[in-house]
């Protein structure tokens, strides 16, 4: 096998990625398996939505600092990366929502982040495709998309550059104490980050990540039909839901002019095959809010598996019961929104520097409440 690396990385999603990048930047050299090909798990699943969310302080710390660092790297990044800062449009069905939607730019306003409230005709004017009648809005313009199997590709390029050594198809069978097993042999290293995404607990059984399944539907171009990444309100709600199937509106315009149409969420194990009846809710859903989206031809549906844990934030942080394993996982819907700060954090744990915001809300070993 390849001389001893300082670092070996399962895993080479958006995270494991991020995790090569900061940790290569550090002046550590890394190692990164992955047992199919990098950015190929959930990560080529994701809608790539770059998005600040508010359900907790620490889902609001790591999304707007994520979002901060990804802004850092956006000059360096190729085109591929498909960024667009197209913003979020939150939609309010009436005016319960509406509050609610009053309430997210408080919150927001007091920590800085610029949002715009519309009223019904706003709304229509800023996407002419919602159906009539809806309550108004929320506009979050700093919001973004990205292709996150680019943007994986580029972060391991630049970590590779930096002396890191990238082995896909190269599945990793355990984990030991500052060890890995695979096919070929036993690999040492001073530290081991399990960065499997959903994935995860088969090597380090006892972390709390289930996967969470999602369909996602790609439509054939349509361009200028949607400007924003367009979510209703309710879509926390759907998030949030832990126990039944959920679906609901949320529609994102790419470069390409595609629409990508989601979403939903299962609790059915790692079961991969499209469940027509949560597909047609999903669209059903999407169309309710956008009725032409009915008349756009969908050329391709699949599902992934959102890597979910009980209170919805990642887990970043040393495992203690195994000596110099450290977890980088469990970031459910927000992996590729959260990625950059993940792999930030998780190097200056590991190089001893105090990370940019508090670590502890992320503890891999933190005892859990369930959020509501
Ligand atoms: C439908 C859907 C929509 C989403 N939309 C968004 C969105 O808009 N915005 C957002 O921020 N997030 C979104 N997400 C969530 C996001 O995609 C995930 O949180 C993120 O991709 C997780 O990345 P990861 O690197 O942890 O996992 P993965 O991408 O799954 O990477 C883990 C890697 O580990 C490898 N691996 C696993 N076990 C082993 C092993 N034993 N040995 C070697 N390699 C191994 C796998 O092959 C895989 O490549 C969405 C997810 C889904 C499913």
């Amino acid at each position: 096998m390849t001389s001893r690396p300082d670092a070996i990385i399962v895993g080479a999603g958006i995270v494991g990625a991020a995790c090569a990048y900061y940790l290569s930047r550090g002046g550590l050299r890394v190692t990164v398996f992955d047992e199919g090909f990098a950015g190929g798990g959930t990560t080529a699943a994701g809608m790539g939505h770059i998005v600040v969310m508010d359900d907790s302080e620490a889902q609001f710390a790591l999304t707007s600092w994520s979002q901060r660092l990804l802004d850092d790297l956006l000059p360096a990044m190729p085109r591929a990366a498909e960024y667009e800062r197209c913003g979020t449009l939150w939609v309010a069905e009436d005016d319960e929502q509406l509050d609610a939607a009053r309430g997210k730019r408080t919150y927001y306003r007091d920590r800085g982040v610029e949002t715009e409230l519309l009223d019904a005709r706003q709304l229509g004017e800023a996407e002419p495709q919602l159906r009539p009648g809806l309550a108004g809005g929320l506009r979050v313009p700093a919001d973004g998309v990205v292709y996150p199997p680019a943007v994986t590709r580029w972060l391991l390029d630049q970590a590779i550059h930096l002396g890191a050594t990238v082995r896909e198809g190269v599945a990793v069978e355990g984990v030991a104490p500052r060890a890995v097993l695979t096919g070929a042999g036993r690999l040492e290293a001073d530290c081991i980050i399990n960065a499997a995404g959903a994935g995860a607990p088969r090597l380090t059984p006892g972390l709390p990540i289930v996967p969470r399944k999602g369909h996602l539907v790609i439509t054939d171009r349509a361009p200028g039909f949607s400007r924003h990444q367009v979510i209703e309100l309710g879509y926390l709600r759907s998030a949030h839901t832990m126990s039944a199937a959920s679906v609901a509106f949320n529609v994102q315009p790419r470069i390409t002019g595609q629409l990508l149409v989601g979403s939903s969420r299962e609790l059915v194990g790692w079961d991969a095959s499209l469940n027509r009846d949560v597909l047609g809710r999903m669209l059903e859903r999407a169309c309710s809010f956008m009725p032409g989206l009915a008349a756009l031809p969908a050329l391709r549906t699949w599902t992934g598996f959102r890597p979910a844990t009980p209170d919805k934030l990642p887990l970043i942080g040393a495992w203690p019961s195994v000596d110099g394993l450290w977890i980088a996982a469990g970031h459910e819907g927000l992996g590729i929104t959260t990625a950059l700060g993940t792999g930030s954090m998780l190097t200056d744990l590991i190089l001893g520097r105090p990370p940019a915001i508090d670590p502890a809300p992320y503890a891999a070993d933190r005892v859990m409440a369930e959020a509501h």
